[in-house]
């Protein structure tokens, strides 16, 4: 496995005084499927945010692939972000537009600006857009408008959207939170099945832990913005979760000392 992502002593403050990530270092490699799981309020949601600089860090360097991200001028992050694929809670589908329109907005990230704005897609484009939304179950849907969709129907072009780019990374944060337990588990096997496939790295921030347990290759626990657990699934021991998601960092030496 190739390292793609390097993030070393990671640091978020919000307004001088949150501190939302309290130095955070990863190594993540393609093939990876990484649930981020934590307390509300943990920085989860900051982390992800920082990598493709939907949130820049404070403090702290982050490198994907060949790129500084949090030195990245606006042409290098157009391209960074062109090859990082974001899933968000609530979809951030554009409403008005068809299924397949947003979909190819997957695409704009390596088209010029004025193909962009004319939605100049190319066939093979198109094309793709297609195959990827056969592929998820929404060949009904393809041409109506995302508002008439239902919450899981909507995530799942958003998981086709963030595929079309052809992305090195797919970041998803917090994907099924908003959906019924069925349409979170065909959501979670969309993204799972297809980054598996294709070699993608995927860092999800999950909710709930059996879902984190069920998909991932990789947990990492985040606790007042440290990793406070990163390691495969079978390790994430009852006693752990409750340290991540209640206790105190004095509880848990109480109990590693018999
Ligand atoms: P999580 O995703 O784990 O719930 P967040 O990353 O959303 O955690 O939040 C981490 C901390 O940063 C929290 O204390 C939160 O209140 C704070 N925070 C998040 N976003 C902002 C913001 N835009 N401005 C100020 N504080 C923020």
């Amino acid at each position: 496995m190739e390292t793609i992502l390097k993030i070393r002593n990671l640091v978020k403050r919000y307004n001088n005084e949150t501190l939302a990530l309290n130095g955070i270092s990863l190594d993540i490699s393609n093939g990876e499927f990484i649930s981020v799981i934590g307390p509300s309020g943990a920085g989860k949601s900051t982390f992800l945010r920082c990598l493709n600089r939907l949130i820049d860090p404070t403090e702290g360097t982050i490198d994907f692939l060949d790129y500084s991200v949090e030195k990245a001028n606006k042409k290098e992050l157009r391209k960074i972000r062109a090859k990082i694929g974001m899933i968000f809670q609530h979809y951030n589908l554009v409403s008005r537009l068809s299924v397949l329109e947003n979909v190819l907005h997957g695409r704009l990230g390596y088209m010029s600006s004025f193909a962009g704005i004319f939605n100049l897609y190319r066939e093979e484009d198109k094309k793709e857009a297609i195959e990827w939304l056969c592929k998820v179950g929404l060949e009904k849907e393809i041409y109506k408008r995302a508002d008439e969709l239902s919450g899981g129907q909507k995530q799942r072009v958003g998981v086709c959207r963030a595929l079309a780019q052809k992305p090195e990374l797919i970041l998803a944060d917090e994907p099924i939170a908003s959906l019924d337990p069925k349409s979170s588990a065909t959501v979670m096997d969309t993204i799972h099945k297809n980054c598996k496939q294709l070699g993608i790295a995927c860092l999800v921030n999950l909710h709930q832990v059996e879902v984190a347990k069920n998909y991932s290759t990789r947990i990492i626990g985040i606790k007042d913005g440290k990793v406070v657990f990163d390691d495969v699934p079978e390790k994430l021991t009852d006693q752990m979760i409750k340290y991540i998601y209640e206790g105190k960092e004095s509880e848990m030496y109480q109990k590693a000392i018999p």
